[in-house]
């Protein structure tokens, strides 16, 4: 039987939108497959009725893995675990999403499993023999093929790039209290800083960013009220957190996070390559700039040439007219 197994990765018991997103990927492949079962595997303590949510995506089961090693990321342990759970399963095909414990864990199975691996998939296989799978490269500006030629075939899947698509199945939890040894344990993480913002910025559906175009740190206020109102994420260009007007944790770009929203505002930024990087997988882009030549208008979808300032004016309270209308 086809079997595809997805790495259900939580962020403190609770699903990422991402995962939805691999899981329902994971069923349509093995729709394309002609049918089999689509496992997720997840590491940690999550509740059962969480668990079960992935039956909405097309999971028809559930390995659900405990042990206090997996309250913290240990990618070594982490990797061993769910290779392990590969190969007894035999599974042929196993799906990441493209988080950072995406990037330090799915290498590491695909070495574990001598599979071939494409990070960033950008899409479903265009064939299934020879396994060929589309991706985009050089910071989204140009897509390829990549042909996967091994038997087992890891995929870490663009976020955004597929959607989270309804497709409810009867779903069976398996807890299993898992044994690690504990001599695989080379590292222990003494302390977790979690960054402040109220929506994690790599799963927010709509970003709100500012560049240097901004003026200052005090001119933030008008950015998180919209950020507020549309219940955005907010980011920033790299200058901005370099000369610290806000924190390291939202600059996007080729240095800081890849993000990939449906909507993306950038106020005063000037769209410099760098910072395309990481933003260039946004669905829609909306740009406010005074230049009308800077280069963030030809990445976006709908511009605006003017003040920030005064834009950010008009956008706040016309939403929030909006909302309390509605
Ligand atoms: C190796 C390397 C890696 C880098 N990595 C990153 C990265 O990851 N992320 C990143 O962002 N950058 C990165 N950079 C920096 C990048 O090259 C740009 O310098 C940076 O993105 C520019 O930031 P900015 O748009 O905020 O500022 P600026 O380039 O100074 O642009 C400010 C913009 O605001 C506009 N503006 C001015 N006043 C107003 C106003 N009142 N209202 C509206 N608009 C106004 C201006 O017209 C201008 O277009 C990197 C650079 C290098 C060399």
């Amino acid at each position: 039987m086809n079997k595809v197994i997805i790495f259900a990765e939580n962020f403190e018991g609770v699903f990422k939108k991402a995962t939805f997103e691999a899981v329902s990927y994971g069923s349509r492949i093995v729709e394309q497959m002609g049918g089999g079962e689509v496992i997720a595997i997840s590491l940690g303590e999550v509740a059962d009725e969480e668990l079960k949510s992935l039956g909405a995506y097309g999971a028809t089961r559930v390995i659900s893995l405990h042990n206090e090693a997996f309250n913290s990321l240990d990618a070594k342990i982490y990797a061993k675990t769910i290779a392990d759970n590969v190969k007894k399963e035999n599974a042929g095909l196993i799906i990441f999403t493209d988080s950072n414990a995406s990037k330090a864990v799915a290498p590491r199975v695909a070495v574990r499993l001598h599979a071939g691996m494409v990070f960033g998939a950008y899409g479903l296989p265009s064939n299934l023999s020879p396994f060929t799978i589309p991706k985009k490269v050089f910071y989204g500006k140009a897509f390829t093929e990549v042909v996967i030629q091994s038997e087992v075939k890891v995929i870490s899947l663009s976020q955004n790039s597929f959607g989270v698509v309804e497709n409810k199945k009867d779903i069976v939890v398996e807890n299993i209290d898992h044994t690690v040894d504990t001599d695989q344990i080379k590292t222990k993480i003494l302390s977790v800083e979690k960054s402040t913002g109220k929506i994690l910025l790599t799963d927010a559906e709509i970003v709100v960013s500012g560049g240097r175009g901004m003026k200052g740190p005090d001119k933030w206020k008008p950015l998180e009220d919209l950020a507020e109102t549309l219940g955005a994420g907010l980011a920033c260009t790299r200058p901005v957190s370099d000369e610290g007007w806000r924190p390291h944790t939202e600059h996007v770009g080729q240095t800081g996070k890849i993000i990939a929203p449906n909507l993306y505002f950038a106020f005063g930024i000037s769209g410099a390559i760098q910072h395309l990087a990481g933003v260039s997988s946004s669905k829609v882009i909306v740009a406010v700039n005074t230049d009308k030549d800077a280069p963030i208008f030809s990445a976006a979808d709908y511009g605006v040439v003017g003040d920030a300032a005064t834009v950010l004016i008009g956008l706040n309270d016309a939403l929030k007219k909006f909302k309390s209308e509605n």
